[in-house]
């Protein structure tokens, strides 16, 4: 026990570890999220088109791709621009996972919609804008799916354990803490990947822990090294973005890899993968 994690995690007692082997494995439409395996999630930040969802969900797939991501409902900066296709996107994305057998995870942003969504998604993901809006961790947790939940741009991680803890409390331990990046005073890349942090979660925290190096780093020439840094981190997986024409997509084409470009990602991240099984382990425990 140290860094006085025992007095900042106070608030989280069923997400921490109480041995270090203590590990929560989430399964979601037939994956494992947790356990062994290193589990990729690809796909375009916003669903736009049947033919755009299905030739990525292919494609992902057949680079080692295990769940597609896709958003429906998208939290925009500007009013003024794409919100999202809704319900007719949720329906894109369960027959992509019919086409393909991928797993699907996508964001529900309303207290309101999360049953809907649930019908629809694997895995549902909880924005980074909406890290702390309890009503909807409540209604997404007690749909029974697993929970994505994203780290708050401005979130310590005491702060994310207890959103997690939230989720539990509502009866659902399945939920996957996922790093994508916090504001810093740095501006040349769109937010600062907090390794250091993700390293934390790992050994204080029983849940999965992904890395998102999409909307952490901003920027698709940055996006590989990130995740080979994930991986390196102990990360149980990804979400990144990925689009057929990254340069007209919808929203987040510049973060967003062309299939080659995540078709290399994936070979060149497999070495890593093998070896992340031998680095990944806790030294020490706060509960
Ligand atoms: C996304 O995954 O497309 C997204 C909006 O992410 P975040 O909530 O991390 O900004
Ligand atoms: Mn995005």
């Amino acid at each position: 026990m140290g860094g006085g994690w025992k007095d900042q995690f106070a608030d989280a007692p069923d997400v921490l570890k109480s041995a270090p082997e203590d590990k929560t494995v989430v399964w979601a439409g037939g994956v494992a999220i947790g356990g062994d395996e290193f589990v990729t999630m690809a796909g375009p930040c916003s669903v736009e088109t049947e033919r755009q969802l299905m030739e990525t969900a292919e494609r992902v797939a057949a680079a080692g791709a295990r769940v597609l991501r896709g958003g429906a409902f998208k939290p925009r900066s500007s009013p003024y621009a794409f919100q999202g296709l809704g319900l007719a996107g949720l329906k894109l994305l369960a027959a992509a996972r019919a086409a393909t057998g991928l797993a699907i995870v996508t964001e529900v942003m309303a207290a309101a919609d999360a049953p809907m969504v649930a019908e629809y998604a694997d895995i549902l993901q909880i924005g980074s804008r909406s890290m702390e809006n309890y009503a909807l961790l409540e209604a997404a947790a007690k749909t029974g799916r697993p929970i994505l939940l994203k780290r708050g741009m401005v979130a310590t991680i005491a702060d994310l354990l207890r959103s997690a803890q939230c989720v539990v409390s509502y009866g659902n331990p399945n939920v996957i803490l996922c790093e994508r990046g916090i504001r810093t005073f740095e501006t040349a890349t769109r937010n600062t990947f907090d390794v250091c942090g993700m390293i934390v979660l790992k050994e204080v925290s029983r849940l999965p822990v992904i890395a998102d190096p999409s909307h952490a780093a901003g920027r698709r020439s940055l996006v590989p090294a990130l995740a080979r840094s994930a991986v390196a981190a102990g990360a149980d997986g990804l979400l990144v973005e990925v689009h057929p024409d990254p340069d007209r997509a919808w929203s987040d084409g510049e973060q967003s890899l062309t299939f080659s470009e995540f078709g290399t990602m994936m070979a060149d991240l497999a070495p890593w993968c093998e070896l992340r099984a031998s680095c990944n382990y806790a030294l020490e425990t706060v509960a």
